[in-house]
């Protein structure tokens, strides 16, 4: 029973870089609302591959420069991530945020999935919606063997998409901003870098509710800015996977997480004197 979602998960790790730029531009292509300026993350693994420095670089050309050594950081991520190892009761779900880089996401009940209410008015945003459906939920697709390899990788990329914009809704749930309570008690979203807000832990935000817009960011509680993750693998999430309500939605449903501001700021001196402001 599990051959169709193995080919999906182990059929194609050594890939090349073209391909999956192919992929990334295939379906930009058939989505309604498309911005080619980021590769946010029409598949959040594919374009975590090939964007490999989001902070020092504003033109998205440039993260496709260097195909050879993304290519590496594939055949890396896909030995660490352990696709070819794990075991076959592994649920989609489970594996897909487990993949590196996705540890921001926590994993969607099945239930809410299943209940078509919560999925109203995402058919028109992904490609392949009903088979990146079946994927996401290991149905069994009894078209599975009529896909060509291409078509399979279309529709991986596309339940991956799908799951982003399913995870943005299910974190503004009850259940869902549960399951974020438990990652941010465990650190999982970094902390801030900033330093007097001595390693307050952050929570994820999009900069906007539209996919490919722009990439996730880490929100502190603390100085409320927003920050680049840590990680250049997380750096490449679609921050409309996450959505730009969540964090302030769960701070104010939990208050007593609220942190004082910050009561120290950083002040410049020279030979220890304060800089004087220019006058305007
Ligand atoms: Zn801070």
């Amino acid at each position: 029973m599990h051959n169709h979602k193995d080919r999906y998960k182990r059929g194609f790790p050594s890939k090349s870089e073209l391909d999956r730029k192919r992929i990334t531009d295939l379906i930009d292509r058939s989505s309604p609302s498309t911005s080619k300026a980021i590769n946010g993350g029409s598949s959040a693994k594919s374009s975590s591959l090939t964007n490999r420095d989001s902070r020092s670089s504003s033109n998205p050309i440039s993260k496709y420069s260097n195909a050879e050594e993304d290519e590496e950081s594939e055949t890396d991520s896909d030995d660490s991530n352990g696709r070819g190892s794990d075991g076959d009761d592994t649920s989609w779900i489970s594996w897909f945020c487990n993949l590196r880089g996705n540890e921001f996401f926590c994993e969607v009940h099945d239930d809410y999935i299943q209940d078509d209410f919560n999925l109203c008015g995402l058919t028109s945003q992904v490609p392949y919606y009903d088979y990146a459906l079946d994927l996401i939920l290991d149905v069994e697709s009894s078209h599975g063997d009529m896909f060509t390899e291409e078509q399979n990788e279309l529709i991986e990329s596309a339940a991956e998409m799908l799951y982003g914009l399913i995870h943005a809704r299910f974190i503004l749930t009850s259940k869902g901003m549960a399951s974020m309570l438990d990652k941010y008690k465990n650190y999982d979203f970094g902390r801030c870098p900033r330093v007097y807000c001595s390693g307050q832990p952050c929570l994820p935000v999009g900069q906007s509710d539209i996919a490919r817009s722009s990439t996730v960011k880490i929100f502190c509680p603390r100085c409320e800015d927003i920050y680049y993750p840590r990680s250049k693998y997380q750096g490449n999430i679609d921050g409309a996977y996450f959505g730009t309500t969540f964090p302030h939605l769960f701070l104010m449903t939990h208050g007593q997480l609220k942190p004082q501001k910050p009561s120290q700021n950083y002040v410049p001196r020279v030979f220890g004197y304060k800089l004087h402001k220019p006058r305007s």
